[in-house]
């Protein structure tokens, strides 16, 4: 696999390689998760086009006593990983080369980004467009892969896509899974022991909904309130938010209609773990 760091290098290499080109963005510290994005990648492109990756611990999408220093950092081995992965290309800049230290032009998404992780994250989400508008000016992708497991940031990158006309086709990709239902992420290492076990709870409690609301017999306000109230069984959790909304537009939904975004957001200490069930 060739690791680019410099932008500008960047650039000209993604001129050259092989089309169509798919586009794995990630902050390292690889998993099961981003290794199904890959192969997806793979499944899009096939034998003739490119599969690339980013790994980029985007300093902009942390706020202040957030995880940015703490975040887990494994760059020799995720590397390996994508490379027997079949990755070609692996774009892993400083922040200082993507970040001008006088930097004034940003992108800010200002509807879906207003709810949800948003109220609890502020100035994440901003961040995240700005790099993700970035890196697909870099990389000039034909496919752009993300995780449904971050339900939010892919809606937001569609609507920038959408927004600003890039190029290139936005694909889902299902959230992979522990064998206890829960969504594999980088920040599960933060979990302790009794943590981690407790942090089952959020899958459950998505499919307990999810079987409520197909059965027909609840409103939004009474499904909203069972999530809350089950997810506060697990001793260790704090609810952030449960809620039911339409995944269009991440607004309350109404009663008993489909589509339905079962969401919840749940500390565990200082952990906050995200997860989303969608009933289509
Ligand atoms: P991250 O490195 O956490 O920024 O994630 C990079 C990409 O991997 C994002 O598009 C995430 O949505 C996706 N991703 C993270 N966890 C999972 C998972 N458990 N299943 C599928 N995709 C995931």
């Amino acid at each position: 696999v060739q690791i680019i760091q410099s932008p500008s290098e960047m650039q000209c290499v993604a001129r050259d390689l092989a089309r169509p080109m798919a586009f794995v963005p990630t902050m390292g510290a690889l998993h099961g998760g981003h290794l199904a994005l890959v192969s997806r990648a793979h499944d899009l492109v096939r034998s003739g086009g490119t599969v690339a990756a980013s790994i980029f611990i985007n300093p902009t999408q942390f706020g202040p006593g957030e995880d940015l220093q703490q975040y887990p950092r494994s760059f020799d081995r995720d590397c390996q990983l994508l490379d027997t992965a079949g990755c070609k290309v692996v774009f892993a800049p400083a922040p200082e080369a993507m970040y001008a230290a006088d930097a004034s032009v940003t992108v800010r998404e200002r509807f879906l980004s207003q709810t949800l992780c948003g109220l609890a994250r502020p100035g994440h989400f901003d961040g995240v467009c700005l790099v993700v508008a970035k890196l697909f000016h870099l990389l000039q992708p034909d496919f752009a892969l993300f995780g449904q497991k971050d339900f939010q940031q892919l809606a937001i990158i569609r609507r920038i896509v959408r927004d600003l006309n890039f190029a290139v086709n936005i694909v889902a990709v299902p959230t992979v899974r522990e064998p206890d239902g829960l969504a594999l992420s980088s920040r599960n290492a933060y979990l302790s022991k009794d943590e981690r076990q407790q942090a089952s709870v959020l899958y459950r409690v998505l499919q307990g909904a999810a079987d409520k609301w197909r059965r027909g017999d609840v409103t939004r306000a009474e499904i909203e309130d069972w999530m809350a109230a089950q997810l506060r069984q697990a001793p260790l959790a704090r609810v952030d938010y449960a809620v039911a909304v339409d995944p269009a537009t991440l607004q309350p939904t109404s009663d008993l209609t489909c589509p339905v975004l079962l969401a919840v957001a749940v500390f565990f200490g200082k952990t906050r773990l995200i997860d989303n069930y969608l009933l289509p």
